[in-house]
């Protein structure tokens, strides 16, 4: 078993360029960007950081994220990574979900009216700053809290826990899911070995790092494989292909969202060589798939992942095997069976839940007994909420999420399915489907589009196009047209907050 400092100290020789930072015009070089994380992890041990302390990390993506975030792992400390849009009330249960020792904020962020600092304060938490200084990360504190005397710079172990992140909240209250170096260094090669990510690799980040889909896919599995990371502030359409071209970047991951984003933004004169796009996080539509592959001329990849099984589980592969639009493709360095409620297994292509084992799963969620006596089957299959099966090949379908599947008088409806139809509708750029109260059946089916051209389509015509190829119950009562789709701060749809922010806009 592994763990980031041994994963990311030992390289293939001919790495050379780890990361890229666009907005320090700043390029680092593996045993620079290691001499930075361990004079960090110096300074945390200055600071009394020991095994177990946690380190809340509110910082956006940058050269100081990822020092802090490796620096505190390699310190035998649990890095927390906090979103630095939460509001007080978020940052609060963040910060004393997993009791955080120390919070680290951006190089003058300490205001006494902050929202990370004010909730830091409120659970005694010491306050730094972090900043890039002449080339150099360094902490500067700015209220020691219950920081303790220095102590020695410690050595990290498989079995320590390097993270704790929580849940994007879809389906509940967020969950805080430990990750130890182990499931870390797993999911890692897990990654390396789909993509067969190498040196020559090239990734542009676009992804927050502050969750598993960036941190894991776009960060740490290419710092694996001894490739270059591309890290700008944040994913910006207007500035991709300058930066993609710019940096030779060859791959990518994103959210379906930024995929349709891009789409949806001027292209470059000539679209630059790229190995693969990876999607992951939500159902990429068949229809959606077909106009990235078109437009960008490169392979799209889907893939699924959870931050239970510290990032990804399954992926289609790399051509000249065969990737199939509509399925999230084989297990990668992981056992998937699906299984029905008692746990038994599922005939090949039957539904059920999608349950996983592997040792990149965590061992069960933080101050969540109930969670963890209903998450596992026996054997430790994980059970991921999510329905799906599996094809004549072995590959997966999500066929919805268990707790979002609408429930039309006793009719089990999966949104995935009707989404995917509006999707190809020429008119629709996106579309998401969700569950509306209903006084007779208790749900029916709404839906929600962003169209291209505004205008051009009435709702009657997009429920005569779900009528041509779905049964009239799955047909939506009411279709809102809106110009942006609500989203979390990850770029994943909740529907409860669509169906929530469209049945609001007719009040
Ligand atoms: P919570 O568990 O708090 O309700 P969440 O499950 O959305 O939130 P994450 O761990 O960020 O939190 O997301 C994992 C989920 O995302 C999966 O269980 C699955 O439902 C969905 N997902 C991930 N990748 C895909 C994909 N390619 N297609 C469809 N769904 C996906
Ligand atoms: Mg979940």
């Amino acid at each position: 078993m592994a763990t980031l400092s041994t994963t990311i100290t030992n390289k293939p020789s001919n790495a050379s360029e780890a990361v890229i930072i666009p907005q320090l015009n700043l390029t680092l070089s593996y045993p620079q960007l290691i001499n930075q994380i361990t004079s960090f992890q110096t300074q945390l041990a200055e600071l009394g950081i020991q095994h177990g302390d946690a380190v809340a990390i509110s910082l956006p993506n940058s050269l100081e994220f990822i020092v802090s975030f490796l620096g505190a792992a390699f310190q035998r400390a649990i890095a927390a990574p906090l979103n630095p849009a939460y509001k007080q009330s978020e940052c609060e249960f963040y910060i004393s979900d997993l009791v955080s020792r120390l919070v680290l904020v951006p190089w003058g962020a300490y205001d006494a009216s902050a929202p990370v600092v004010l909730a830091a304060k409120k659970f005694k938490a010491g306050i730094a700053e972090v900043r890039t200084h002449n080339g150099k990360v360094e902490l500067v504190v700015k209220d020691r809290g219950s920081l303790r005397p220095a102590t020695q710079v410690a050595q990290a172990q498989p079995t320590d826990i390097a993270l704790v992140l929580h849940t994007s909240g879809t389906t509940g209250r967020p969950k805080a899911v430990p990750l130890t170096h182990a499931n870390l260094t797993r999911t890692m090669t897990n990654i390396v070995n789909t993509y067969k990510l190498s040196p020559q690799d090239r990734t542009y980040l676009v992804m927050p790092l502050f969750h598993v889909h960036g941190l894991l896919a776009a960060f740490l599995a290419p710092l694996y494989s001894g490739g270059t990371v591309i890290i700008p502030a944040r994913f910006s359409a207007s500035h991709f292909w300058n930066d993609f071209i710019k940096h030779k970047a060859n791959w990518y991951t994103a959210v379906p969202s930024m995929h349709q984003i891009l789409l949806r933004s001027p292209l470059p004169p000539q679209i630059p060589p790229i190995r693969f796009i990876r999607s992951c996080s939500s159902p990429l539509a068949p229809a959606v798939f077909e106009q990235i592959e078109k437009t960008f001329k490169a392979p799209v990849l889907e893939a699924y992942a959870m931050t239970e099984a510290a990032h990804q589980m399954t992926s289609n592969p790399l051509p000249p095997a065969a990737r199939k639009p509509g399925s999230v493709g084989l297990p990668q360095g992981i056992e998937l069976k699906i299984l029905n409620t008692d746990g038994k297994e599922m005939e090949q292509g039957k539904e059920g839940e999608i349950c996983i084992r592997g040792p990149n799963v965590t061992d069960g969620y933080l101050n969540n007994p109930t969670a963890n006596s209903t998450s596992f089957h026996e054997g430790r299959f994980f059970r991921t909420g999510d329905q799906g099966k599996l094809d004549a090949d072995g590959y997966v379908i999500i066929t919805g999420r268990i707790k979002e599947l609408i429930n039309r008088g006793g009719e089990k409806i999966s949104p995935v399915e009707i989404d995917n139809v509006l999707a190809k509708h020429p008119n629709v750029a996106e579309a998401v489907t969700f569950a509306l109260e209903d006084e007779v059946l208790g749900q029916d089916v709404g839906a929600a589009v962003v169209v291209k051209e505004e205008g051009k389509t009435k709702e009657r015509e997009l429920k005569d196009w779900v009528a041509k190829e779905l049964a009239k119950f799955k047909v939506p009562k009411k279709i809102w047209f809106t110009k942006v789709m609500p989203k979390t701060a990850t770029g994943k749809i909740q529907r409860r907050l669509v169906a929530e922010a469209m049945v609001k806009s007719d009040a």
